[in-house]
């Protein structure tokens, strides 16, 4: 396998080159001219301390930018590709009646042949042609040639000839690491230590836990997406990616060290969605299913793709069993299950659509439909084709129980009432949508939840008009998990529980809140008596211990809560002493802020909020 690295490839196309391409590809004579002209009238200043120099009128080289350009790039290198083929000296790797392969993407270009001498001199020249021609310039130092089962003598000649260096597996090539064997961990560190260039990069400790939940989903999530489209990672490299978000998730740490204390939530929880209680953070293994569930979907859907005939060529469409080796098709192998599930096939043809395992008649397949019938079948790879032509019973063991007999007539019955037709299986799924793709995000949805119903917290939490970091403070808050003195002493930070400001009892979340003195003051000023006996826990059934009326009672609770909370850490961690009247008047101006998140129908709530607090303030709860 040889890999080719064309120097700056872009910027040296001959035009001369270019032009006999066109004209023997049966361009246009006026088409060919006017690309010329767009060519030949660019221009390229240097700029010197941000002022550019004299124009220098380009003499080589596709304009950068120019959506034209890609596609004139293709045409040029796509001749190396006929040129290779062309040449009787340069073999298939295995098959000697096949051209040999060349793959090509843009300037990522990979030649598979049969390691001999003749062979590689003949590449060599017609490497050496085509840069003459094209103005491309071949870097054969970075080339490299991978040997696969291939005698030492040969390879160092090759290697020789083609003054190339020697590489093994695996190599990246368009992104992925491409290997003939299964994947170390190692050849996975590099797309994980890629997230470490954005979290240098960011000020972590300027951002609070809620800000970092946002850069943590958006951005080192979807640094994988493309790498987890196409292959399964391994539960290590997962590991060591979880490792990281969570260290700088918890305590803004970009070298992936996080103290357990810093960790206030079991990552388990946090990687679940916000309505089942959790944070929302992308769990990379389910995401990296659903992902890989989109590539089996391919195969199916459409079925005129070019993977999926040459799959169909090679293996049982509805098994994956075949001549389809490695861990990756393994991998999909164990998805498949999961894709049968999701999915029902209104039978055309029924040549793709299995027997035993896919959902095509009623709400079950046959596999849970008839299970005694199932445990005496000897080939579970029949299609619904197959067993239209040559019947069930030709997969069967010669001798069946009673029941299975019994379910043998109810199938056949089945099988016989459906009718075959020339057009192509069809899936169906409440997870595909209108454009035919596979709805990853529903999917992934369904697979964390797992049935669960919902978390009654998450409405009380996530559903109210407060700042983000707010929202993180009511979810550790409806956790019981913010750092108050308990929680720190039980972890064996503090010496004592003992609350600082009054001496008096220990200081839990809900001495904090509403037991301490400041915190039980604010509570009955603003009349919400029933908060002082409130279990921070139980926290989202408020409304139904309180008869005082106060719009968005949600959002206000959490406003009160907050601020009650960073006076006791202005009196911890500052030693500043915040009376009830600052406490109520911080809330007021805070949701004067607040105002602006509500929907505009909504605005009014601030105001009344405002009021409350005023006549609070006033003593006159
Ligand atoms: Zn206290």
């Amino acid at each position: 396998m040889l890999k080719l690295d064309f120097a700056k490839a872009f910027d040296t196309v001959n035009w001369v080159g270019l032009q006999r391409v066109l004209q023997a590809r049966g361009f246009d004579q006026r088409w060919i001219g006017w690309m010329l002209r767009l060519l030949d009238t660019s221009k390229s200043a240097v700029l010197v301390n941000g002022h550019p120099g004299p124009w220098i009128s380009c003499k080589r080289g596709l304009r950068q930018g120019d959506p034209l350009s890609p596609y004139l790039f293709i045409l040029v290198a796509e001749t190396l590709q006929r040129m290779i083929r062309e040449a009787q000296q340069i073999k298939h790797p295995t098959d000697e009646a096949l051209p040999c392969a060349v793959l090509q993407y843009a300037d990522d270009t990979l030649i598979g042949f049969k390691a001999d001498v003749p062979g590689a001199v003949k590449l060599k020249d017609i490497l050496d042609q085509f840069a003459a021609f094209s103005g491309l310039h071949i870097n054969f130092s970075k080339s490299t040639l991978i040997p696969i089962h291939t005698r030492e003598q040969i390879v160092s000649d090759c290697v020789q000839i083609l003054s190339c260096t020697r590489g093994s597996f695996p190599q990246p090539y368009l992104g992925l690491p491409l290997s003939v064997n299964k994947l170390p961990v190692s050849a996975f560190s590099v797309y994980i230590h890629k997230a470490d260039k954005f979290l240098s990069s960011w000020q972590a400790d300027m951002l609070n836990p809620m800000g970092r939940t946002i850069l943590v989903n958006s951005v080192l999530d979807s640094l994988l997406v493309y790498l987890m489209s196409s292959l399964q990672l391994p539960p290590s490299a997962i590991e060591q990616m979880d490792r990281k978000r969570r260290a700088f998730l918890w305590s803004g740490d970009k070298s992936g060290h996080s103290s357990p204390s810093s960790c206030l939530i079991a990552w388990i929880k946090v990687c679940s969605p916000k309505d089942l209680g959790g944070l929302g953070i992308r769990d990379l293994g389910i995401q990296n299913i659903c992902l890989l569930l989109k590539l089996l979907h391919r195969l199916y859907n459409p079925q005129s793709s070019a993977w999926a005939i040459w799959v169909r060529r090679r293996a049982e469409i509805t098994t994956l069993h075949g001549d389809l080796h490695g861990d990756h098709w393994q991998t999909l192998r164990t998805i498949l299950p999961l894709y049968q599930a999701i999915t029902t096939v209104e039978v055309g043809d029924g040549s793709t659509c299995s027997l035993w395992n896919d959902v095509w008649t009623g709400d079950d397949c046959f596999a849970d439909r008839f299970p005694a019938l199932f445990s005496h079948c000897n080939i579970k790879t029949q299609t619904v084709r197959e067993a239209k032509s040559s019947g069930i019973r030709s997969t069967l063991v010669p001798r069946l129980s009673m029941l299975a007999d019994h379910e043998l007539q109810l199938a056949q019955q089945l099988l016989d009432q459906t009718t075959l037709s020339a057009a192509q299986d069809k899936r169906i799924s409440d997870f595909i949508k209108p454009d035919e793709n596979i709805d990853i995000g529903a999917i992934y949805k369904m697979l964390k939840a797992r049935g669960q119903p919902s978390d009654p917290k998450a409405t009380f939490i996530w559903n109210t008009w407060a700042p983000p970091r707010v929202h993180l403070f009511m979810w550790l808050l409806l956790q019981r998990r913010n750092q108050c003195r308990t929680v720190l002493f039980r972890k064996h930070i503090v010496d004592s529980p003992i609350c600082e400001i009054c001496n008096i009892t220990d200081e839990t979340l809900e001495h904090i809140i509403h037991g301490c003195s400041l915190g039980k003051e604010v509570w009955m000023r603003l009349n919400l008596q029933s908060m002082i006996s409130m279990d921070m826990g139980q926290l989202h059934t408020i409304a139904n211990h309180t008869a005082t009326v106060i719009p968005e009672l949600p959002s206000f609770i959490a406003l009160v809560c907050w601020h009650v909370w960073k006076a006791r850490n202005a009196k911890v961690f500052r030693n500043e002493e915040h009376s009830v009247d600052r406490v109520l008047l911080d809330c007021r101006s805070a949701a004067e802020l607040w105002q602006y998140r509500f929907p505009r129908a909504k605005r009014q709530t601030a105001t009344q909020w405002c009021s409350i607090l005023q006549m609070a303030r006033q003593g006159q709860g």
